[in-house]
């Protein structure tokens, strides 16, 4: 599991405390940014904003912040699909999506029947979403679509890869259900989805 590099910075876990929590916060603080693409919210923001864009101006928040407390220090214009890698993995520390390793007895059971010592991590799906955020208000705030930190190759890939090993670890398939099963799957049926 620690085959990548390890992103270990036990500082920012007190001062990024909004993704261990699922209340909504309202960001009462919106701390001017001094770099050339503002993290503050657009002026045209009305207070009719859809949650998915109030879920994007969150995200984008906690991206700056990421950035600021960054070491050593990271403007968003230096930014790059690694760092984006690294965000992601810096998350996984508050996800709760059960992941199991391969040697656990449940791995590939989408119900295990008891506890197990295997990590917590963002599930793909979540991921997934919030890299669509980011990138989308990245060009919201000035940035040029072909720099998009988001759309970088290397992250799409992460998510590729993160999806199919969680899809194997949980025993969830997260392709569309369009596809024929073939009649020789030894497996019964699956009863979870309706
Ligand atoms: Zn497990």
């Amino acid at each position: 599991m620690d085959s990548l590099q390890n992103f270990e910075t036990p500082n920012f876990t007190a001062s990024l405390s909004m993704a261990t929590t699922t209340t909504t916060t309202t960001n009462p603080n919106p701390s001017p940014a001094s770099d050339t693409i503002s993290f503050s919210s657009p002026p045209s923001s009305s207070s009719t904003l859809s949650r998915y864009e109030n879920q994007k101006r969150r995200d984008w928040n906690t991206f700056g912040q990421y950035l600021r407390n960054h070491r050593p220090p990271l403007s968003l214009s230096r930014c790059s699909g690694a760092h984006v890698l690294e965000f992601l993995r810096y998350l996984d520390q508050f996800g709760k999506t059960k992941v199991h390793t391969p040697l656990c007895p449940f791995f590939g059971h989408p119900n295990p029947p008891a506890p197990c010592p295997c990590p917590l991590r963002q599930a793909w799906g979540s991921l997934d979403a919030l890299i669509g955020r980011l990138r989308a208000a990245f060009e919201e705030h000035g940035g040029k679509p072909e720099a998009n930190p988001f759309g970088a190759r290397a992250v799409r890939l992460y998510l590729r890869d993160v999806r199919d090993s969680q899809s194997k670890a949980r025993g969830i398939s997260y392709e569309k259900k369009k596809r024929k099963r073939p009649p020789q799957v030894p497996q019964p049926p699956s009863s979870s989805t309706s």
